[in-house]
């Protein structure tokens, strides 16, 4: 016998695991719905042209090594995420409020982030991190695996196939003062439901008068409506509001760089004499604990993501790509929505095209769900979430015949 007899076993990543059955499934009408990971027309990875070009100019430059890069990562790209998120002519970035580190994409913002709190943030009444309902499963982990302990607000609306406003608005007012409040900043995954910016308005109203704290994740800015401050529209907004917040930022979606695990967190400060102060003690203490769990973060995505970041015509074509993707969903929408039209599909599918981002939420049953699996390989999660990106102008009609036929 082992010393861990008792570990039991964990079940598979429940997304992994199914893009795993997919990627198995050998007939040539499957339908791989389950990552979110843009997909071209043709179902295929796409490198962005922007980043093609970054990858050139990396190729050439005599001066590239394979160093290590600072604990707090590549400056040239840690200030210009700072600025890409919170705006060049952010009050935040000018008077020095900001604490940028360089992070293991999204996922490691988070992390960060969550294990920053965790040490840091006073909790006196053992104050809890409240994720949204549903939200993406990973929250759950990431602050659980910190010691912090979670409670949900209610998010989606089954009748409305929207946002439950209501519902939102009453557990931020219940919750225990000092609460942290976990925030999408865009394209909320998995339901592609955003509140509107009145909406906005009034949880940072809320948030004001609870001295909640908010904790923004942004894994989509760009990707979900192709315009980039439109996208960090809520975030630029509570730091006008002169809020002490966080993000967590990732690069993955918006600059195609998924594997490379191109991140950022910040801090942001709010506006006080100290406040300068206080970042530096902030960034001393991330410091820390950056270099306990990786030491330095990876150089190579980081590089890439500054050179399209620092130089204005390769940012530009990055616009323009992030228009292309963001408007190729944006037609997927329509055009699957359309199809369910025209196929006179039972229900109501306008929340196809409201939605925004890289899914959908179907509002699809786990028995239809499972149905589709096995009647027509087409491969979702089984709250009934899309990748929108997996659809293009080949399978679209063929999802939704298939879908049409699982909800007669
Ligand atoms: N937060 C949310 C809400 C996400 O959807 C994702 C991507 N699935 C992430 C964070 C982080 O992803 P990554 O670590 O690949 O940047």
């Amino acid at each position: 016998p082992t010393s861990f007899e008792a570990v039991p076993l964990a079940p598979a990543d429940p997304l992994f695991g199914l893009a795993a059955a997919c990627k198995a499934d050998t007939c040539d009408r499957k339908v791989d719905l389950v990552v979110g990971a843009y997909r071209d027309d043709n179902a295929k990875p796409w490198i962005l042209p922007a980043v093609r070009k970054a990858d050139a100019i990396l190729a050439n430059d005599p001066n590239f090594n394979h160093e290590y890069l600072p604990i707090a990562g590549l400056p040239a790209f840690t200030s210009a995420a700072a600025r890409l998120i919170l705006g060049k002519d952010s009050p935040a970035i000018q008077e020095s409020r900001v604490t940028s580190v360089q992070t293991i994409s999204g996922t490691g913002a988070v992390h960060l982030g969550a294990l920053f709190l965790a040490k840091f943030y006073p909790r006196p009444q053992n104050q809890e991190v409240h994720l949204s309902s549903p939200t993406w499963a990973n929250h759950h982990q990431i602050f659980t695996n910190v010691g912090l302990p979670l409670a949900s607000y209610p998010y989606f609306s089954a009748k409305t196939k929207g946002l439950d406003f209501e519902g939102l608005q009453a557990a931020l007012e219940s919750s225990t003062d000092g609460s942290i409040i976990l925030l999408h900043a865009c394209a909320h995954n998995p339901t592609g439901v955003d509140p509107t910016r009145d909406q906005w308005v009034k949880i940072a109203e809320i948030i004001r008068k609870k001295r909640h704290f908010p904790f923004f994740d942004c894994a989509y800015q760009g990707f979900a409506s192709g315009d980039l401050a439109n996208d960090a529209w809520a975030i630029r907004y509570f730091i006008e509001q002169g809020f002490e917040l966080c993000v967590a930022q990732s690069f993955a979606k918006n600059l195609g760089l998924y594997g490379e695990r191109v991140g950022c967190f910040h801090f942001i400060s709010p506006p006080s004499p100290s406040a300068a102060d206080a970042n530096k003690r902030i960034a001393s203490q991330l410091a820390i604990l950056q270099r306990s769990e990786i030491s330095n973060p990876p150089a190579y995505g980081a590089r890439i993501a500054s050179a399209v970041l620092n130089d204005e015509k390769l940012f530009a074509e990055w616009e323009d790509n992030l228009r292309e993707m963001s408007g190729r969903i944006k037609d997927t929408r329509k055009a699957l929505f359309d199809k369910l039209g025209e196929l006179g599909t039972l229900g109501n599918w306008s929340h196809i095209v409201k939605q925004i981002g890289m899914f959908s939420f179907t509002g699809l049953t786990e028995k239809q769900v499972l149905k589709l699996k096995e009647e027509s390989h087409i491969y979702l999660t089984k709250n009934g979430r899309i990748s929108m990106a997996g659809l293009n102008s080949r399978n679209v009609e063929y999802f939704a015949i298939a879908v049409d036929k699982v909800v007669r």
